[in-house]
């Protein structure tokens, strides 16, 4: 079954910054208020993780168009622009009656038992209290992570420590596709049940903007399957792009054959 069903109790939900915000910075409130809106339909029976891109992109509006910044300045930005993205969760979740709890994290500290095994407290406690955890990575320390990564890792991290049956993650494109050089005839892939060498392939051509593309989301499946979970990759652009996901209508599957 590709789909959401009542099996999936734990689902971290990650949303990219393409999805959340516009080229100059600006916050796509709509957007937003449909993932929200999802997510507090979801999270009446399960427990739900956000982890939000977009503090860089939402802080950058304070700088000039194209401006190329050196990695103290993105790191500033991020700090700046992670209040933004923050007020705008809140306010959002507000309108379905839903607090947020902001985490901070770096795979450094993920990789330490104590660090980790505190943040999952901190997580299962805000799920006690009915809220939802908001993650986006700690930029000012985590500095392997502006200059490389993105935040398609950290979520795969974040589900297998708290054990997740599946991972979503929110794009700005509908998932991999079979050949998507060829725009006409191209479809996307619904169901991949292991990582070799043409799936690989596939997501090196996928033409995907964003600092991790499709790679990184690749990885991330590697990630999930290795731990006996799903993900799905789904267009966060989408008319309630989570619940489109109950009804097994969108998005390219990884499961375990
Ligand atoms: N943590 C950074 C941000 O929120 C980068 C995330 C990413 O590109 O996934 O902007």
């Amino acid at each position: 079954m590709l789909k959401i069903s009542s099996k999936h109790k734990k689902i971290v939900i990650k949303v990219g910054s393409a999805v959340l915000s516009n080229n100059n910075g600006g916050i796509k409130k709509k957007v937003m208020l449909n993932i929200a809106d999802d997510i507090a339909m979801l999270s009446k029976n399960k427990e739900v993780v956000l982890v939000s891109s977009g503090s860089i992109a939402m802080g950058k509006k304070i700088l000039p168009k194209m401006y190329e910044m050196s990695l103290a300045e993105s790191q500033a930005i991020a700090a700046i622009g992670q209040v933004d993205l923050m007020l705008a969760w809140k306010e959002v979740f507000k309108k379905f009656s839903l607090n947020v709890g902001q985490i901070l994290l770096t795979p450094k500290e993920i990789e330490t038992k104590k660090d980790r095994n505190n943040a999952i407290k901190t997580i299962n406690q805000l799920h006690k209290f009915g809220v939802i955890p908001v993650i986006n990575e700690n930029d000012t320390t985590a500095t392997d992570e502006i200059q490389f990564g993105d935040n398609d890792l950290l979520a795969a991290n974040i589900a297998k420590i708290l054990g997740a049956d599946l991972l979503i993650l929110l794009s700005s494109i509908d998932g991999l596709y079979d050949n998507f050089s060829d725009a006409r005839s191209r479809k996307i892939i619904r169901e991949v049940n292991k990582i070799n060498a043409s799936v690989k392939k596939l997501a090196a051509g996928s033409g995907i903007l964003g600092k991790g593309g499709m790679k990184s989301k690749i990885q991330a499946a590697e990630i999930m399957l290795k731990i006996g979970s799903e993900m799905v990759i789904a267009n966060g652009d989408a008319k309630n792009p989570i619940l489109a996901l109950k009804k097994s209508l969108s998005g390219t599957w990884f499961k375990k054959g």
